[in-house]
């Protein structure tokens, strides 16, 4: 199939080029590298030193043969985008390339209004663009669990089937975001459902969990293929994170009570998903919703897990439940729906002590990287 990944200079986007690629698949990146000027901004790093991207494209060749086209610029540049899909006339558009960070959408109104241009007008274009020019394209769009929140009731894979005074209907599942990023993915879902209606687009939105890990068998080729990992305040997440700190003798940080429940998945059960739904296209005029996460955990819960194998590795970490800079439920019910993409093959990579371990010691090569000053939360809701 040819496909195109956009945002395939990020935490997930570069790994799925790569995977993608060596299954065979002709791929091309899209991507502005606004991620590596936002660290910039930030004054942050990935821990990993990360090649230039056309470094990781000529290594790639280099090593396995394969040609990973590249194209520099923006989605939210309609007519760059035509010219990239009448070029490559893609089979499957793959689409991460979003503003991911929930703080840096919270930071001010400047980084409210970027988030939500840039995420909302981008996945626009990529509509109008399939519909212009593409219209067999299957898009597949990278969305977020947190797009459901955190509702009483178990959550369901993008539908719910409801019983209101006498009548029965398939509704899409209540969406309660909480941040003006997840907003933005909201928004995004409901453009894509319309667009599927009107003009009969295949799509698939994948509501991804928290992803953990760095590296997949290919980015582990070589270290210019590097996957990029971040550990900051602004862009590091759970897991990730308490891996980093704890290397780093900081104290593992929880956000409150730490009761806050959320999906995971590993980085090489990301590439895989998306082969699977690339594999199995969604039909014209069909919006179909997977839940792309492979287990839950509370943060307190992962706090623990990263402490006790840190302890074994001969770091001593305590575990500091800081005020929470966000506004969220602390305490709750959680019990998401992930059946669909198992259901289309996806054999998870579950987390054990030997996963954290073995990040915690690939983390170890790197700590010197470490900015120590841009680990706490400094982003509030409030
Ligand atoms: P990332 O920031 O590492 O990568 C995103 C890439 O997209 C970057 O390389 C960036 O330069 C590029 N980009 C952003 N806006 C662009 C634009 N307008 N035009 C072209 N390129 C643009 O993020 P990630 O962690 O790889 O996340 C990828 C996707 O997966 C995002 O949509 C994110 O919301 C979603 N997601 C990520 C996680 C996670 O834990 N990392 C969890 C759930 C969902």
């Amino acid at each position: 199939m040819k496909i195109i990944v956009a945002g395939g200079d990020g935490f997930c986007g570069w790994p799925t080029a790569l995977y993608l690629s060596k299954q065979g698949h002709e791929v091309s990146i899209i991507d502005n590298y606004v991620r590596r000027k936002i660290d910039n901004e930030l004054h942050s790093n990935s821990l990993t030193p990360i090649a230039s991207l056309e470094e990781r494209v000529a290594k790639w060749k280099e090593l396995t043969g394969k040609q990973i086209n590249l194209y520099e610029g923006d989605l939210t540049h309609y007519d760059f985008l035509k010219e990239v899909l009448k070029q490559e006339l893609p089979d499957a558009f793959v689409h991460f390339a979003e503003q991911r960070s929930a703080p840096y959408s919270m930071i001010d109104r400047e980084h409210a209004v970027y988030t939500q241009e840039n995420n909302v007008t981008g996945t626009l274009n990529v509509l109008f663009g399939i519909k212009e020019i593409v219209p067999d394209c299957h898009l597949i769009k990278l969305g977020t669990l947190g797009e459901y929140g955190t509702p009483n009731i178990p959550i369901e894979e993008g539908y719910l089937e409801i019983e209101h005074k006498g009548r029965k209907d398939t509704l899409p599942f209540p969406k309660q975001p909480g941040s003006f990023y997840h907003l933005s993915k909201v928004h995004d879902s409901h453009n894509i459902m319309f667009a599927c209606k009107i003009w009969g687009i295949r799509a698939t939105d994948l509501n991804q969990g928290i992803v953990y890990g760095l590296e997949t068998d290919e980015t582990k080729l070589d270290p210019v293929l590097t996957n990029r990992l971040d550990y900051d305040g602004v862009f590091g997440t759970a897991l990730n994170r308490f891996i980093i700190q704890a290397t780093v003798g900081q104290d593992l940080t929880v956000y409150g009570k730490g009761g806050q429940t959320r999906g995971f998945l590993n980085i090489k059960d990301t590439v895989r998903c998306i082969e699977i739904a690339a594999e199995n296209p969604a039909d014209h005029g069909e919006f179909r919703v997977f839940n792309q996460f492979t287990e839950q955990f509370s943060v307190g819960d992962l706090a623990e897990k990263v402490q006790k194998v840190a302890q074994e590795e001969g770091f001593e970490t305590n575990i500091a439940h800081l005020e929470n800079p966000r506004v969220e439920l602390e305490e709750h019910f959680f019990e998401a729906a992930n059946t669909k993409l198992k259901d289309l093959g996806l054999e998870p990579y579950l987390l054990d002590e030997n996963v954290i371990r073995e990040i915690l010691r690939t983390v170890i090569t790197y700590k010197d990287r470490v900015i120590e000053n841009n680990i706490l939360p400094q982003v509030k809701w409030k």
